[in-house]
């Protein structure tokens, strides 16, 4: 192994965030170490460096207060950078105009801008489109040239000492009793700090279950043309309906940008430059014969409620600072403050609302639960009694389930950001009537379930309907490439996948359960075929669980491709017999950092509950359901027995012993 490098402060991620930070934190003193994986590939390369709490119009509240902050603190803040290194970043409080193709009902001025009608707005900004009707002007909001500030913030750390592997992505955080033990890197070994920040942007949750994601922005700029008259005939910020039109000081002019949810698709669109060139041409018809300079794109780090991810994580000695979305230009400043200060212990209370916590709980970020039997809160669970669990109508459902006291927190289950209150998947297939399934999987209080996209799309015997059978509202789907034979197969359905769960009303939905089976008789997956599809999956967006048989080394590989979670099979498909295997699937579970969800062969709730005692984060139970006597029942004993594993996983068993141990003690009895 090679030597562990240890430092005060190590840092992973190095755009503008992981940067600020670190910036802030030699400043003070700390010894800092900074992972960057790709500095080019950074959002804050990508961005428009809009400095705009007021014109972005966002609510009163803890967000536009932590914007607000930030703008206050960045004239200070570019003036120390400047002075440190003598190179300009291209602040530009030049404020922002916020042209409308339609006046308001209420023209009254909004925040902090002034409303001004369409003759004002015009001697604003000269030129602009017939479609103008009036606007806003934000005389506090700016820009910043984003590209230089960050190459600026580069020199910076480095200059004063922060020691940045660039080229070196942290490929786990090994987590021990509570606190991040050491880092690991594909390329340079080990590192540990007394700190860990993880500040990788829209690829934070590729080394913990955070809920970020990316959301694509196409970018294009333009250039005004030799012997136009002007270096720069914009003044200001044109932040428009569906374009917003962005002047530096050396004559270039930035346009953005589109918003997608294509996972990390790279490359720009003709239709997303189309987009932006239009859409800028009508909001300022000269720009038609400016010159197309340069197109790009980036990946904005998103969170469900659009806040940033800030403060104290779910290890003792670890911080997040990620999830900036679509102001991570403008927040830096006051993220590496808040950050740096909650590092010496002296946390803002501003941080509070951006605390990781807001999303445990199932309702805040979760998918609605389905009406299940047994529901886990994910601070506490709980084991409900009978009267909770009237609604599943079964004999077996109305069984009271003594000792209904038992709590301990855990953390909800997290995959590719999206977070289930459930640990148990369960499938579509082998039912006899869709009233027994649908019945069946409310029973489970699964959330997940698969379905086979192969046997929907070509209406299957038993798979007419079925996608319309379940409420995709309240129940995430998994689309499988069950039926593939080889990798080329697997990806074409699961691209397929994806627009199915589109039409059923899950747009952001980028789940696939990957199937790679070319052996019909004991269903057994292609170790090869399956890598192979995996990573062009991943390359595609895509959150990619593979089923894979239970070789530790396949697992990690996958893990390191960029697999949301590995799922191992206990033995062969639909057999029931059990887990087979457990040594090998005890050994994935230990090594892995994604959800190991045992998937296949899992006959009994005693052989669930026993792959969660294992420590196993999900089971995925199709055929022991479906083909029980009593499938719902069954659905019900499995989520039960998951609950039961998982309870039991964190209690702790007791030591195997050779010997006896009497229950009771051996002193005070009464001899004859
Ligand atoms: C098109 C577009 C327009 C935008 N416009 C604006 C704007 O006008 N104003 C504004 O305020 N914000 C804007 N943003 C948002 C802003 O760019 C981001 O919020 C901000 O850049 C996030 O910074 P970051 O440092 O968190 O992430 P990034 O800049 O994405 O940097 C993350 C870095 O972490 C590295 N990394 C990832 N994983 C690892 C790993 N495992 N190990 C080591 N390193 C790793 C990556 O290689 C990358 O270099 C825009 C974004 C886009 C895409």
């Amino acid at each position: 192994m090679m030597e562990q490098r240890q430092s005060d402060v190590l840092i992973v991620g190095g755009g503008i965030i992981g940067l600020a930070i670190a910036l802030e934190l030699r400043q003070q003193g700390a010894t800092v170490t900074l992972l960057s994986r790709d500095f080019a590939e950074a959002a804050s390369h990508a961005a428009a460096g809009m400095l705009a709490p007021n014109a972005e119009g966002i609510p009163p509240g803890p967000m536009l207060d932590l914007c607000l902050a930030s703008l206050k603190r960045y004239p200070d803040w570019v003036a120390k950078l400047e002075a440190l290194t003598g190179q300009s970043v291209g602040y530009w409080p030049s404020g922002i105009l916020a042209p409308l193709t339609s006046i308001p009902g209420n023209s009254q001025p909004v925040q902090a801008g002034e409303w001004l009608d369409v003759n004002t707005i015009r001697y604003y900004q000269p030129g602009l489109g017939q479609v103008v009707q009036g606007g806003y002007w934000f005389p506090e909001d700016g820009q910043v040239n984003n590209q230089a500030l960050a190459e600026v913030l580069r020199s910076a750390v480095i200059d004063l000492g922060v020691v940045v592997h660039e080229g070196v992505g942290a490929t786990a955080l090994h987590q021990q009793q509570g606190r991040i033990e050491r880092v690991s890197t594909a390329r340079e070994g080990e590192f540990s700090a007394e700190h860990v920040i993880l500040a990788a942007g829209a690829w934070s949750y590729e080394l913990l279950p955070v809920p970020v994601f990316p959301k694509k922005g196409e970018m294009a700029s333009l250039r005004v043309p030799v012997g136009y008259g002007t270096s720069q005939p914009l003044q200001r910020v044109l932040f428009g309906e569906n374009i917003y039109i962005v002047p530096r000081q050396d004559g270039r002019i930035v346009l953005g940008a589109t918003s997608q949810e294509v996972g990390f698709t790279p490359g720009n669109t003709a239709a997303g430059v189309n987009q932006l060139l239009a859409n800028a041409i009508a909001l300022l018809p000269e720009l038609a014969d400016f010159t197309l300079e340069q197109t790009w794109w980036g990946y904005r780090p998103a969170t469900p409620d659009e806040w940033p991810l800030l403060g104290p994580a779910p290890a003792e000695n670890l911080t997040l600072a990620t999830g900036h979305y679509r102001n991570g230009i403008l927040l830096a400043p006051i993220t590496a403050h808040l950050v740096s200060q909650s590092l010496i212990g002296k946390a803002a209370p501003l941080l509070n609302a951006f605390s990781w916590e807001r999303f445990r709980s199932p309702t805040a970020f979760s998918l609605p639960a389905t009406p299940a039997a047994v529901s886990l809160p994910t601070s506490t669970m709980t084991l409900l009694n009978s009267a909770s669990t009237s609604e599943v109508g079964t004999p077996m459902a109305t069984a009271p389930l003594n000792g209904g006291s038992a709590t301990f927190a855990d953390q909800p289950l997290t995959i590719a950001g999206r977070t289930f209150t459930s640990r148990l998947m369960t499938g579509t297939g082998k039912y006899s009537d869709f009233d027994t399934m649908r019945q069946s999987i409310a029973a489970s209080g699964c959330e997940i379930v698969t379905v086979a996209v192969r046997r929907v799309q070509t209406n299957a015997p038993g798979h007419e309907g079925l996608a319309e059978a379940l409420d995709w509202a309240k129940i995430w789907m998994l689309p499988n490439t069950a039926g593939c034979q080889t990798a080329e197969e697997a990806i074409r359905v699961a691209r397929l996948g994806r627009e199915m769960a589109k039409l059923l009303g899950q747009k952001d939905n980028n789940f696939v359960k990957l199937e790679v089976i070319p052996d019909a008789k004991y269903l057994l997956p292609d170790p090869l075929g399956t890598l192979q599809a995996a990573e062009q999956l991943v390359k595609e967006g895509f959150a990619v669980l593979p089923y894979i048989n239970a070789d530790p080394l396949l697992a990690k590989r996958l893990e390191e491709v960029g697999c949301a979670t590995v799922m191992p099979l206990g033995s062969p498909i639909g057999s029931g017999q059990g887990i087979r295997n457990s040594a090998n699937i005890q050994i994935i579970i230990e090594n892995a950092t994604v959800p190991v969800v045992v998937d296949a062969g899992i006959g009994t709730p005693s052989e669930a509950a026993a792959a969660m005692e294992m420590g196993a984060d999900a089971l995925l139970i199709n055929t022991a359901i479906a083909k029980a006597t009593d499938p719902v029942a069954m659905g019900r004993a499995m989520g039960l027995a998951t609950i039961a594993g998982r309870l039991a996983y964190h209690a702790g068993r007791i030591p195997v012993r050779e010997t006896a141990s009497a229950s009771s003690p051996l002193t005070g009895q009464v001899r004859e």
